[in-house]
């Protein structure tokens, strides 16, 4: 059936109220984007799996919510006031502006066509700069943080005198984190404002050599709770000339896009580097000292630096699918359905009355209130039921219940599961149960 292309993605996520531009009433702005209910929803619930999967699951890992403003010395040690940019070319005929790394510069301007017209690259600094206070000189720039993961490193010592942990022990962090992008297509795959989720995890040297793949392991698996499909996901070491100075080691996990296969989250051995670094540039040894062998060390740290934002696309992309079928009478037709696993999806449960007359819709109503506090639910009694399972389709929603007259004689509903579009019949009293069972049978069909 038909192919999965960004602009499908982009145009559902707008008619069903997944994403939208920013600022789009005043033309748009680029680089930034709004989640709507269903995609705040979407984007929550991958939040809310990932921090209970690194938090709640491993007994070694605690959370933190570092400021997105930090002081500039952060971003010198760690290096990005000097290192983090990317390089440059306009075209001085239409002035489109191209990262020189990802165009062939022999070839005419992919834009307008014209030959030898880009400029010599220069770097450009992707950290966005602003000022703290009245004064805009030098000395109060502070910038947009553009990864979360320098805030874990700075509170690596209050992490380890306020909460009792040992190492080898993980912080994890989720939040927003800016980059002035030069080239910001394929929708929220690159923005300049996203969102990361990053764990940074504290070992003593030498241990990053089991600490790593137990890692990249555990991270992959991961993207089987979200339900995507593994054939749709691999891994990418770094090559020599990718490998960042300092790190030993690093993977990427990447996922296959409508664009093609591109990186959805890193795993990697960046050693002592980063506590290394703040020891040097804050003058306090970023170090740690074993409370049984007293022996003192600067832990080695194995990263895993995942996009939330570019999950959300993966898993929109992941989950879509266009599908020919034949109702009763024989006619065909064309589904379009989110098969997203049940625990992501931004609606658990449609409550349809058949009708809104003869109670039926007073009924629903009744049973949309008991679901209410264990499933995110969405009412609808207006048009065709048929016409309102596709609504539900188009948006992922797994269980439709469907109340009818027999709900009124014997208090059964019809459950309908979207992927297989069956129908049976349950007691409302069995409806949480059989639907919590569902989801954690699930499996894509
Ligand atoms: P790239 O080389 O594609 O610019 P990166 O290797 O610099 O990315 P990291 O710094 O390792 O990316 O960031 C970790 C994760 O954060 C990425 O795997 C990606 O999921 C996400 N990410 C990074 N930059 C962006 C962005 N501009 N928009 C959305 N997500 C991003």
């Amino acid at each position: 059936m038909g192919e999965v292309t960004m602009d499908k993605i982009v145009s559902l996520c707008k008619r069903r109220g997944f994403i939208f531009q920013s600022s789009e009433i005043y033309g748009g702005l680029n680089g930034a984007y709004d989640y709507g209910p269903m995609g705040v929803q979407l984007k929550n619930n991958i939040r809310d799996m990932w921090w209970k999967e690194m938090t709640q699951l491993h007994e070694n890992i605690v959370g933190l919510d570092a400021s997105i403003l930090m002081a500039s010395k952060v971003w010198e040690a760690s290096g990005h006031i000097s290192n983090f940019s990317d390089p440059m070319v306009d075209c001085k005929i239409c002035k489109s502006r191209f990262r020189s790394d990802q165009i062939d510069l022999t070839k005419p301007c992919p834009v307008c066509g014209n030959k030898d017209s880009f400029t010599e690259p220069k770097n450009f600094n992707l950290m966005f700069a602003t000022h703290i206070g009245a004064n805009s000189d030098d000395a109060s720039t502070v910038y947009l943080r553009p990864e979360t993961a320098q805030g874990i490193y700075v509170n690596f010592k209050n992490v380890v005198a306020s909460s009792r942990v040992k190492v080898p022990f993980g912080i994890a962090q989720v939040g927003k984190s800016f980059r002035n992008e030069i080239t910001t297509k394929n929708f929220i795959f690159r923005s300049c404002e996203f969102e990361q989720m990053e764990m940074q995890f504290f070992c003593q040297p030498g241990s990053d050599d089991t600490w790593f793949p137990y890692w990249r392991e555990q991270r992959i698996n991961f993207y089987d709770k979200l339900g995507i499909r593994r054939d749709h996901l691999r891994w990418h070491q770094h090559g020599p000339n990718e490998l960042a100075f300092y790190a030993k080691d690093a993977y990427d996990i990447e996922f296959l896009f409508p664009m093609g296969w591109q990186e959805l989250e890193g795993v990697h051995d960046r050693t002592d580097y980063d506590l290394t670094q703040h020891s040097k540039f804050c003058g306090k040894t970023q170090d740690y000292m074993d409370p049984v062998t007293h022996e003192k060390y600067i832990p080695y740290v194995v990263e895993t630096s995942a996009g939330l934002t570019r999950n959300v696309l993966m898993a929109l992309c992941d989950a879509y699918e266009e599908e020919e079928i034949t109702d009763e009478k024989g006619k065909t037709d064309t589904r379009t359905v989110m098969h997203f696993h049940p625990s992501i999806a931004p609606i658990t449960v449609g409550i349809l009355p058949l009708v809104k007359k003869d109670g039926l819709a007073e009924k629903a109503k009744e049973i949309e209130k008991a679901l209410r506090a264990d499933f995110t639910v969405f009412y609808d009694q207006s048009g065709a039921v048929g016409r309102r399972y596709r609504r539900m389709d188009e948006i992922g929603t797994p269980y439709c219940v469907t109340i009818d007259y027999d709900t009124m004689e014997n208090d059964t509903v019809t459950l309908r599961f979207r992927d297989s579009m069956k129908q049976v019949r349950v007691p409302v009293a069995e409806l949480v149960a059989t639907m919590k069972a569902a989801t954690k049978d699930y499996k894509r069909v």
